[in-house]
């Protein structure tokens, strides 16, 4: 089982996402524990008080380094000693699929959750492992980019997700885009679901299907593709999809 403690000021906004979705199953089938560690409970003052004004001038508060250090060696003393800590923070690494996958198989984390102008840097330097960011922009918490990476995280774990492929097909995970999704009914407000899929051939639908995904991140996200070595199947299917384009099908 995979265990992440959060060192945040907001426990309970933390917590929610262990209420939903696949971070719940992950909990409940016990692939995952959760749990969030206050910083405040470390305070070294009646006030519980972690932050104070910065050296050097400058506006807002900086979240002080001893109830960090404190509320961190506490989570490791009980998650083991090599468990790895990552800070939120715009200044990270961007986060993205490939992350949740590495991050998912270690066997702890501490996720260290920002406020304020951010954290003391002698803090950061001396036990943060690694700095991950949700995206170039900033938000008022790492609270947020955190429940992010736990979702992302829980839904790869171990049998969390009923279809085994499910992951496999998504978005980033094979370096493509997904390909496009259809339900009941057939016909919706006089638009009919692709003929292939109501065909029954099932090698044929697996052409589509990968075709689709090609396609759809050739038009999208063409960087994506920079990226991959296509064989010669995806080749063929990606040049029949562009024609097809150019044709004015779809
Ligand atoms: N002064 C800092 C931003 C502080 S925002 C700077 O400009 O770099 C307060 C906290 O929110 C940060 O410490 C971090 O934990 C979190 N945060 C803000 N934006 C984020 C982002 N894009 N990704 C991850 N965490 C972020």
């Amino acid at each position: 089982m995979m265990k992440i403690e959060v060192v945040t000021l907001f426990p309970e906004l933390v917590d929610v996402v262990k209420r939903h979705g696949m971070p719940r199953v992950a909990v409940e089938q016990k692939a995952l524990e959760l749990s969030c560690t206050n910083p405040r409970d470390f305070a070294q003052n009646r006030w519980r008080k972690v932050d104070e004004r910065p050296f050097g001038g400058g506006p807002g508060m900086v979240m002080q380094a001893e109830p960090l250090a404190l509320a961190i060696e506490n989570a490791k003393a009980n998650l083991g000693p090599a468990t790895k800590v990552v800070m939120m923070s715009p200044q990270g690494e961007r986060m993205d699929q490939s992350w949740f996958e590495r991050l998912g198989k270690e066997a702890g984390l501490v996720v260290l959750c920002g406020r304020y102008e951010g954290v003391d840097e002698r803090l950061v330097s001396s036990v943060v492992d690694v700095e991950l960011s949700l995206g170039d922009f900033v938000l008022s918490g790492g609270e947020l980019a955190a429940m992010v990476m736990i979702d992302g995280i829980a839904r790869l774990l171990p049998g969390v997700l009923g279809h085994a492929e499910s992951a496999g097909q998504d978005s980033f995970s094979n370096g493509l885009l997904d390909h496009p999704h259809y339900s009941r009914p057939v016909d919706w407000r006089g638009e009919a679901v692709p003929d292939i899929l109501m065909s029954g051939d099932h090698a044929k639908q697996a052409r589509w299907r990968l075709k689709q995904a090609l396609g759809r991140t050739w038009l999208r996200r063409p960087d994506l593709l920079d990226k991959l070595e296509l064989d010669a199947e995806q080749q063929t299917l990606l040049r029949e999809y562009v024609s097809e384009q150019k044709a004015g099908g779809s």
